[in-house]
């Protein structure tokens, strides 16, 4: 799992303008520990790890309840430590936010609609969630996403628009395969890995040695064991 400072920058901005809810950034930041427990957390760019961990830890701590049941941090607390860690100045910041993180990918959508799931969101939750990131993305989002999170706005205002668990949930399944294909369909000069032909549409990852047998046409295949992308040599 990887994670940038202009992610971090993004997700505290959405917190402070109440885009999302502090369960889902508190649930947010503890995928991201966890990872970094199991030793699986990429810090992009990797000198800014000290500034990044800092920002996940305080970020899994947003959520906190004061003795009286109210929150224990307020918006103000939020704005602070943003400057405080040095992220006040998103100009600055520019520099170091690539062009895809700028962009609300299916993936990135589906994302976080699972962590909403996950901590129990119900659909009219999830609605005004969706509205609240089609506007800031907006004209910045691939169109079929945005059909799909305009189609989400109405369970904001009444019941009888709502989706049920179950089609949220196909929801998320049907973006993670798309946004996988449409990773897969285009060649990436900056990987130089490629998946050895074994024939009988058999492959072999370099990196891990796992073979499996892979019947898709794409320019880069996604090694079942490791989750590297290598180059696919049946592609023609
Ligand atoms: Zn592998």
């Amino acid at each position: 799992m990887r994670v940038s400072l202009g992610e971090i920058n993004e997700k505290l901005d959405d917190l402070i303008e109440e885009r999302i809810s502090r369960e889902f950034l508190s649930a947010w930041a503890q995928e991201r520990q966890a990872a970094e427990d199991a030793n699986q957390l990429e810090y992009d760019p990797p000198n800014e790890e000290d500034r990044i961990w800092r920002a996940i830890l305080y970020c899994t701590g947003v959520d906190l309840l004061d003795m009286d049941g109210s929150y224990l941090h307020s918006i103000d607390n939020f704005i602070d430590f943003r400057r405080e860690i040095g992220l006040e100045d998103s100009c600055d910041l520019d520099r170091h936010i690539g062009e895809h993180t700028i962009r609300y990918s299916k993936k990135d959508f589906s994302n976080d609609l699972k962590i909403h799931l996950k901590i129990g969101c119900d659909a009219k939750q999830i609605g005004s969630w969706a509205h609240a990131m089609y506007l800031k993305h907006c004209g910045r989002i691939d169109r079929e996403l945005e059909e799909i999170m305009v189609n989400l706005f109405p369970s904001e205002e009444s019941p009888e628009f709502e989706l049920t668990k179950k089609e949220l949930l196909e929801l998320v399944d049907n973006l993670e395969l798309e946004s996988d294909k449409e990773e897969l369909a285009r060649s990436i000069s900056d990987i130089k890995e490629i998946a050895e032909d074994l024939g009988d549409n058999w492959l072999m990852c370099p990196l891990c040695q796992e073979a499996w047998e892979d019947t898709s046409d794409y320019a880069m295949v996604r090694c079942p064991k490791c989750n590297h992308r290598l180059h696919n040599l049946k592609f023609k």
